[in-house]
């Protein structure tokens, strides 16, 4: 039997127009700012009128540990969603917008798959409602107002060797990663070193993720720390100046985004920071408003779980004051077979005894997020050469690890398949068990807290740090950053910071590399191993096929 692609399915969407969408979450068409026919903003009047209302339930979907199998968290995402409207719950999804730049790499859309996507998925992937631009933008702005202030006569005193803020441009471009700037003679400024990063690793996406409002938007962007002086002190953006005309430039990107799913349900589609020196998830603004409007929220976190949702609940949850009512981990039977040791090539052949080898992974994500006070269900994501042998399996190891596991095959039927996950999630997340609370306190040291994560997430014995880097977080505590919570920055790809070490290692190290203050977004960033924050184009670029039909539509994007 074979299967349409995902292009070949959004394209067959019957989308309903998006003030009807709107209409169904009571968000009437004055509230919408329309950017054509199925996509707008909700405006911050709405936003404002619905602050006294109840809060829905929170859903998180996030993962093990990603293998090249692939696990489909948004995919589960937007079926779950699907499901609990099918079962007539009053249900809408949240997950963030896509960067443009890697989409000309490799293959690989942001919007699910097969028949649980959200629609339009071209769009989404592309230019959508120029949030990225916009954010692009103003990051911009301030790396030309910082040259700008060295040129006339850096009043400030920044030394120029230690200017922290980079360039972003939303493409994979590692030409860009290291680079000079004002060179050709003295009315092109003071020759430095700087670099590019690509839009989304910009603390100011960060920052649009966990603002409240725009005032609290801008507040974080005047205390966004971009250069140091010789004596170490530190100049903020609000320095420069700069805080007040970037907040214009994000005005509208502030707004959250609503889109639909093939099945015409409900989506916010907002904010899309790295998972890695950024906590990963999309906007508080979008979630938050999302908890007014509707009775339940599913969101995303990116990664793997040790990863993404540890993020989600100490970050975001904390300092937006969320709490989710159940977690639902995906996984797949194919990943669980990779971590039991078989090869990509052998995945479509039956072999039950590595599916049981490979749970291990799976267990301790369970134990780690039962860690939160947080009841987990286990959703195993179909794909159609699963057999039945397998899928049981899964479901018998994640009994003896006391938590369920469900199947739900959303990417071959949409909402039918995911109507019992979507069932069972509905009674967890209404029978108010869930005692949600981040695990670690804001007074711990920043030492303290990286601890906390390393051992009781990652299961390592230490943590490696040398006193460079041990004095640096100390002098950020005695500045009074110290209740700020940490960004753990390591491999998606293991709970240890190598890559290669699948399963559920224990006995690691994690060594950091360095730290960051991302003093704006409001969280120490702590390097553990190589961290890109400017991808490269692999050989043979997915841009390479990419082009236009004699219909006017986009091939090789997906
Ligand atoms: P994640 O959010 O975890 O990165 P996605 O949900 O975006 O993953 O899915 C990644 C890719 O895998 C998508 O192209 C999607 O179509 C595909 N995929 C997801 N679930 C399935 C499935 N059950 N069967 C086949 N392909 C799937
Ligand atoms: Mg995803």
């Amino acid at each position: 039997m074979s299967y349409k692609t995902d292009i070949e399915i959004a394209r067959e969407a019957q989308k309903r127009p998006i003030q009807e969408v709107g209409e169904r979450l009571g968000i009437s068409s004055d509230d919408l700012l329309p950017y054509g026919h199925d996509k707008a903003k909700v405006s911050q009047r709405f936003i404002d009128s619905v602050q006294d209302r109840p809060n829905g339930k929170l859903i998180l979907v996030t993962a093990i540990n990603p293998t090249p199998a692939g696990e489909g968290k948004t995919t589960t995402t937007v079926g779950l969603g699907d499901g609990l409207n099918r079962i007539g719950k009053k249900a809408m999804i949240c997950i963030r917008e896509a960067s443009l730049g890697p989409n000309f790499g490799m293959k690989g859309g942001a919007a699910g798959g097969g028949y649980a996507q959200v629609v339009p998925m071209e769009d989404m992937n592309l230019h959508f409602t120029g949030d990225f631009h916009a954010i692009t933008s103003a990051h911009s702005l301030l790396s030309a107002m910082i040259d700008n202030h060295i040129y006339w006569g850096n009043e400030q005193e920044i030394d120029i060797r230690r200017v922290q803020w980079r360039r972003v441009v939303d493409m994979n471009d590692r030409a860009l990663r290291q680079i000079n700037v004002s060179l050709g003679g003295v009315a092109n400024g003071f020759p430095r070193e700087g670099g590019f990063d690509i839009t989304v690793a910009s603390e100011v996406m960060a920052i649009l993720c966990l603002a409240k409002d725009l005032k609290d938007l801008e507040k974080r962007l005047g205390d966004m720390i971009v250069a140091y002086r010789r004596d170490r002190t530190p100049v903020y953006c609000r320095d420069i100046k700069a805080e007040g005309a970037m907040t214009v430039l994000l005005k509208d990107a502030m707004q959250p985004n609503l889109v639909q799913t093939l099945e015409n349900n409900p989506a916010f589609v907002h904010g899309g920071p790295f998972a890695n020196i950024a906590h990963g998830c999309n906007s508080v603004i979008a979630t938050q408003t999302a908890l007014k409007v509707a009775d339940f929220v599913v969101t995303e976190a990116g990664f793997g779980a040790d990863l993404g949702a540890e993020k989600f609940m100490n970050i975001k949850c904390r300092k937006a004051g969320l709490a989710p009512d159940c977690v639902v981990l995906v996984a797949t039977v194919r990943a669980m077979k990779m971590n039991g040791g078989v090869a990509k090539a052998d995945l479509g052949a039956e072999n039950v005894d590595a599916v049981r080898q490979g749970c291990a992974n799976l267990g301790r994500h369970i134990g780690n997020l039962k860690s939160f006070g947080v009841p987990v269900v286990v959703a195993i994501n179909h794909f159609v050469t699963d057999t039945d042998a397998e899928i049981d399996a899964v479901k018998e190891y994640v009994k003896t690890q006391g938590s369920e596991a469900i199947l739900s095959r959303h990417w071959e039927l949409g909402s039918e398949g995911s109507a019992d996950l979507a069932t069972r999630v509905a009674e967890i997340a209404e029978s108010g068990v869930s005692q949600f609370a981040p695990i670690y306190k804001d007074d711990l040291s920043f030492m303290e807290k990286i601890e906390r994560i390393a051992k009781s997430i990652y299961r390592a014995d230490e943590v490696l740090a040398d006193k460079k880097i041990r004095d640096q977080l100390k002098l950020w505590e005695e500045q009074g950053y110290g209740h700020l919570p940490v960004c753990m920055a390591k491999t998606q790809y293991s709970f240890s910071t190598d890559p290669n070490l699948r399963g559920a290692p224990t006995g690691h190290s994690v060594p950091v590399r360095e730290v960051r203050l991302s003093a704006g977004a409001g969280f120490v960033v702590v390097v553990c191993g190589e961290i890109m924050t400017m991808p490269g184009l692999p050989r043979r670029p997915a841009a390479e096929t990419i082009c236009l039909n004699d219909a006017g539509q986009i091939e090789g994007l997906f």
